[in-house]
């Protein structure tokens, strides 16, 4: 709900003047970014360009989670740092970049691997968690505190030049997780630094998880939520798949 209690001054005004415009959005859209707080799981290709939209677009707090560094490998893609971050951790590089853009963003930086337990208490009380890490491990793991903790979850991967995104607004019963989808002891780990990636497809999907949080937080339209949208860059198609909740899913089923 927006709070009435939250006033934009004329600056603020200006600066979040062409979202403030849009039908659907107005006053109270602006005022429900103010007030939202969205963890960001990994600050790679993925979490660059989702963090630097929820940043300018005027989200009240961002946290990032990442344990890794920045590598020169890294900068094709991760637009979020640049070459004087090389060698620093990834959440201070991107909390650098954030605050050029937005200073107004309260940022919290976790520089380590999280254990269920610490990803459960981080999330809890969030607006929604986005999911832009590059690995299965990592996947399971956050899907596993969203289900349990009933935030919503926005999921995304790339690798070459494919990419899929999807929405598991776990706040609902009938939403599938992630664990309906792929087996947790069945998938091996893909990622883009054996397999290679063109980075405008990780631009493209991460800017699409920005845009699902803030129709998540705003209400507004219709979010990806059991639906699976597949990214073919070279065909420049995409395809839509259904996705049910699993029944027997022995992660967010009862049993
Ligand atoms: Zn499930």
């Amino acid at each position: 709900m927006p709070n009435d209690d939250i006033n934009f001054n004329d600056e603020q005004l200006l600066h979040y003047s062409r979202q403030i415009m849009l039908p659907h959005f107005g006053i109270e859209g602006q005022q429900q970014l103010q007030q939202a707080h969205v963890v960001i799981m990994g600050v790679g290709g993925l979490g660059s360009p989702a963090a630097m939209y929820l940043a300018a677009a005027g989200v009240g707090i961002l946290t990032l989670v990442d344990f890794d560094t920045v590598d020169s490998s890294n900068l094709q893609r991760q637009i979020v740092h640049n070459t004087s971050s090389i060698g620093e951790s990834k959440v201070e590089s991107a909390k650098r970049t954030l605050l050029a853009l937005n200073p107004e963003t309260n940022i919290n930086c976790i520089n380590k691997k999280l254990t269920l337990d610490e990803l459960e208490s981080l999330i809890t009380d969030t607006s929604c968690v986005i999911d832009a890490t590059d690995n299965f491990t990592a996947r399971f793991l956050i899907n596993r505190a969203c289900v349990s903790q009933r935030t919503a979850l926005i999921s995304a991967a790339a690798i070459q030049f494919e990419g899929q995104i999807t929405v598991f607004d776990l706040r609902q019963e009938n939403s599938a997780c992630y664990a309906c989808l792929y087996n947790e002891s069945g998938e091996e780990n893909t990622n883009c630094s054996d397999n290679g990636i063109l980075a405008p497809v990780v631009g493209i999907l991460g800017s699409m998880q920005a845009l699902e949080a803030i129709k998540l937080i705003c209400t507004i339209g219709e979010t990806l939520k059991n639906r699976l949208l597949i990214f073919d860059a070279l065909a420049l198609q995409w395809r839509t798949m259904k996705l049910n909740k699993d029944t027997k899913c022995p992660v967010c089923s009862k049993h």
